[in-house]
């Protein structure tokens, strides 16, 4: 796992506190189970929430912040039980090694599942997990030699320094803690932000330098991780493991209790987790009305979902944070440091070469055979009528699409076959037509992910990136609300976020489709003063455009194309009046050039 630091300096300020407080908690918490004697129900309800809640806080890691469905949580609790159960029952091994050999496995399986489905996403990322849910079932009720069958495992022994149920639960409560603390810092580690980038907008994530795949598996790996570890310390608990205990029904109970609680925060995990635990138990008494008791249940849970979508604890943070913000934290200011830009420097006259590139969608001809090449430092305009291919061909080059035919030199790197994140991490940057950030987060963590990439050269420390981040929101004139959510910003505002995202990972070639779009004319004059500003470091930018002022204004050369065919390339003045251009602009109203 990547190493875990704080996101912004506000949180940097409060982190002791807050691990002060946490760890204080965690002590009582512990010192609590260890020493005071609960009766032996109590104890088996709190040994339950405490292993079941580490499962939980699997699915706040992939659900939550990595935007992954598992239904397969019991599966892998039930693997890291049966782990510990068949391993220390029929083959003697030690306590310790067996949860070893448990999250070994989960760890194994989780990321094979991960792996082999991760590039189906929603309904068929939750089909799959099912049917793993039940062959797992199925192996454990069938392979009677091996697993016992639905007899189960029992007679589960604890290890030595844990005997007693109350210094065992002690001991659970105290991994609890930490899997608690690591969960809790997650988010604001390089590891969780790819996670949350991830969930966000799959597509800014890649092109921002992020390998989503390893990402997803990472994080659907982690989940498998805590579902075995939670199941690992449940068969000690109860001494007995059978089939009945893992089966995709309580899957659902874990999904149930991570959106109860809430997915947002591992604090929500243990809540739903309590809850769900303690109703069944509140309404024991029910139980003599057949069907009343599981109405009740479920109208209870229906009731809190409905009422309280982002889960208890998202529902009681929300309250909290309206309160805190009227008590009035200051935002913090950073001090303006100077972007640094790579800008021009290497070696090529070409910063980009595009030969004989084309991508069809079928029979439709996008892009059809374009060559092209980008001169270092220069700014250059790609052009086009409506449907002529521009996004086509930027897509191409930033790896979304792969091409139907011809190859992409990126500064001397045949980068054609590269999946988008090594494109970027090789140089290229870029924004999009319809904008795409990462809705959830802050302007300054959004450019904190572009800056994050290991191509970039500069600084990867925490304070660096955050520095380095503001430089590029105060560069496009944000700096003073780089604290805000990017939600609150004006749509022509959420267009410099993006580039400051672009221009953050030190780009050597930075493509902007349309950045006009959408903008009043004073935002305009303000882009166009931009695009002037980043040119004169020395950049080299390709910019896709339809406002023609703005293109001869800052363009010195004009790639034009009309049907996925190049039929105009040089200056401006020659291009713009090349008959071919006039032609193809007449027939196409709202783009005209002039
Ligand atoms: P431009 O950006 O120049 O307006 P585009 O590159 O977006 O044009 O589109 C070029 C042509 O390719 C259009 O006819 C468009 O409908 C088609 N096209 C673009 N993306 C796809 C896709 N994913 N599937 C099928 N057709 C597409
Ligand atoms: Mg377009």
């Amino acid at each position: 796992m990547t190493s875990i630091t704080d996101v912004s300096p506000a949180a940097r300020r409060t982190a002791p506190l807050g691990l002060l407080a946490y760890v204080a908690l965690a002590a009582v918490a512990v010192f609590f189970a260890a020493t005071h004697s609960f009766d032996a129900y109590i104890t088996n309800i709190l040994m339950q929430a405490a292993t079941y809640s580490v499962a939980v806080m699997g699915l706040t890691v992939v659900l939550g912040l990595c935007g992954q469905i598992n239904l397969a949580q019991a599966a892998f609790f039930g693997l890291g039980a049966y782990a510990v159960g068949l391993g220390t029952v029929d083959y003697g091994l030690n306590f310790w090694v067996c949860i070893g050999l448990g999250l070994v496995t989960v760890l194994a399986a989780g990321a094979f599942l991960g792996a082999s489905t991760i590039r189906l996403g929603g309904h068929y990322l939750a089909m799959v997990t099912i049917s793993f849910q039940q062959i797992v079932t199925l192996v454990m009720i069938n392979w009677i030699p091996v697993t016992h069958g639905p007899d189960g495992v029992s007679g589960i022994s604890r290890p030595g320094l844990f005997t007693t149920a109350q210094a065992y639960l002690a001991f659970c409560v105290t991994v609890l803690a930490v899997v608690g603390y690591l969960v809790w810092r997650l988010p604001s580690s390089p590891l969780g932000r790819a996670m949350r980038a991830v969930r966000d907008n799959e597509l800014a994530a890649s092109v921002a330098g992020i390998d989503v795949q390893r990402t997803k598996v990472t994080a659907f790996a982690i989940c498998a991780l805590l579902g075995g570890l939670g199941g690992a310390l449940f068969a000690g608990g109860f001494a007995y493991v059978s089939p009945d205990q893992f089966s995709f029904a309580e899957s659902i109970v874990f999904l149930t209790m991570v959106l109860l609680g809430g997915v947002a925060s591992p604090i929500g995990a243990v809540v739903g987790t309590g809850l769900l635990i303690l109703i069944p138990e509140w309404l024991r008494f029910l139980k003599s009305v057949p069907g009343l008791y599981l109405a009740i249940y479920g109208l209870a849970v229906i009731l809190i979902v409905l009422f309280m979508p982002d889960g208890i604890w998202g529902w009681i943070s929300q309250f909290t944070r309206r309160f805190g913000s009227r008590s009035g934290v200051a935002p913090v200011r950073a001090e303006a440091t100077a972007l640094e830009l790579r800008g021009s420097s290497g070696h090529a006259p070409e910063v980009l070469r595009v030969e004989g590139l084309a991508k069809h969608f079928g029979g439709l001809k996008a892009v059809d055979g374009v060559s092209f090449s980008v001169k270092r430092g220069s700014v250059h305009a790609l052009i086009g009528p409506n449907g002529s291919g521009k996004t086509t061909t930027l897509n191409v080059l930033s790896g979304i699409y792969a091409p139907t035919a011809g190859s992409i030199t990126l500064d001397g790197l045949d980068v054609t076959n590269l999946p988008p994140h090594r494109r970027t991490i090789a140089g290229l940057g870029r924004t999009f037509q319809n904008i795409r950030l990462f809705r959830t987060m802050t302007a300054v963590e959004n450019v904190i992910i572009g800056a994050e990439h290991p191509g970039n050269p500069v600084q990867k420390a925490h304070h660096a990136l955050d520095a380095r981040a503001r430089a590029a929101l105060a560069f496009v004139g944000l700096g003073d609300r780089a604290d805000e959510l990017v939600t609150s910003f004006s749509y022509g505002h959420q267009r410099l976020i993006e580039i400051a995202r672009a221009l953050a990972g030190n780009p050597t070639l930075l493509l902007l489709d349309e950045p006009a779009a959408g903008l009043n004319s004073t935002e305009k004059l303000e882009l166009t003063a931009l695009l002037k500003r980043i040119a004169a470091k020395g950049l080299t930018i390709l910019i896709i455009d339809h406002d023609m002022t703005l293109v001869s204004d800052v363009a010195e050369h004009i790639t034009v194309l009309n049907f996925g065919r190049r039929i105009a390339d040089g200056d401006p003045v020659s291009v713009l009046n090349h008959p071919d251009v006039v032609t193809a602009y007449l027939g196409s109203e709202p783009d005209a050039p002039y």
